[in-house]
């Protein structure tokens, strides 16, 4: 196996043309899959050493260009008056552990795609555009398009992820994550990410996605509109969570069953937009 530092997006983009390829990020997903022979790469191409992916940039409008390269203890300081920003800054902490935290990128824990990572919701949730350079230049693809399946996305053989758009979201949106883990620094059971805005103690926005525990993040417009125009009473979170969990179709595995899942997914729901609202609640004081 060969390791290749390079300096530029272009000669990176030629690098991964060799077949068994492979970009390496953070490393804390692929080595340790290598170390497992889940993966033999004929070619390791770093993406260390490419300035533009480990930038953070302000874009028109309010939204933030985060880089594939900016790693989650980085994350962690993103300006917390973009909601979406604010969103994955407060995952960071129930992220693994600090080590993780150090080396572990926003761009690969997107592009490993790990339906039990906390990084996935947070993308749909925050409707976040991913863009991925190839060959013929830049395409942006959306979050809920980005997740293909269990470790699948729609990135292709040769081409990179370089940039993650956090969009501007309206003023006074409060953001929460909530998720359930069996131990600390664990993947999730499940989780809820929640963007809620409130004006005169009515919701007036409202984006919630379920994580951690399904294929692919799983959100519904539907279940949204019964929040917009409510005061978001527990009776009316608690019908919101049990229709979320109908939405969700999630596995069986080690961490724990699909049926306690599906008990537990309406509780986290009830909560994490109650945390929202009470943050957004604040924002507005
Ligand atoms: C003990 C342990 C506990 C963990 N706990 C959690 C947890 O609680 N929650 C959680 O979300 N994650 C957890 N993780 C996973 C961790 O978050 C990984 O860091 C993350 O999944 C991958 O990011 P990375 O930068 O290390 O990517 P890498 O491991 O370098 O790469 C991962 C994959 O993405 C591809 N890739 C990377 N960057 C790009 C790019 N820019 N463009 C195209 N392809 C790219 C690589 O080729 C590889 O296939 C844990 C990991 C470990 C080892």
């Amino acid at each position: 196996m060969r390791l290749e530092t390079p300096r530029s997006l272009d000669e990176a983009l030629s690098l991964l043309t060799s077949p068994g390829a492979h970009c390496l990020a953070g490393g804390q997903s692929l080595v340790a899959m290598m170390n497992a022979r889940l993966i033999e790469p004929e070619l390791l191409v770093s993406l260390r050493l490419l300035p533009d992916l480990r930038r953070v940039e302000a874009l028109e409008g309010g939204g933030l260009r985060v880089g594939a390269m900016v790693t989650y203890r980085e994350i962690a300081d993103l300006p917390r008056e973009n909601a979406a920003a604010s969103l994955f800054a407060q995952a960071v902490p129930v992220v693994a552990h600090p080590a993780i935290r150090t080396q572990g990128t926003i761009g690969g824990s997107l592009c490993q795609a790990d339906p039990a990572a906390d990084f996935p919701v947070l993308a749909v949730c925050a409707e976040a555009t991913i863009r991925i350079a190839g060959s013929d230049g830049v395409r942006v693809v959306a979050g809920a398009d980005f997740f293909e399946g269990v470790f699948e996305t729609a990135v292709e053989q040769g081409e990179i992820v370089v940039a993650v758009d956090l969009p501007a979201l309206p003023d006074g949106v409060g953001a929460h994550y909530e998720k359930f883990m069996l131990t600390d620094g664990d993947y999730a059971v499940a989780s809820v990410a929640a963007l809620i805005g409130v004006k005169d103690d009515v919701c007036s926005f409202a984006r919630v996605a379920v994580g951690g525990c399904n294929t692919e993040p799983v959100r519904s417009t539907q279940v949204e509109q019964m929040l917009v125009g409510t005061d978001l009473s527990p009776d009316l979170l608690a019908r919101t969570g049990a229709e979320l969990a109908n939405a969700c179709d999630p596995f069986d595995d080690f961490r724990a069953s699909r049926d306690y899942r599906l008990k537990i997914i309406p509780r986290l729901v009830a909560r994490a937009i109650e945390a929202a609202r009470r943050k957004a609640e604040t924002q507005n004081d």
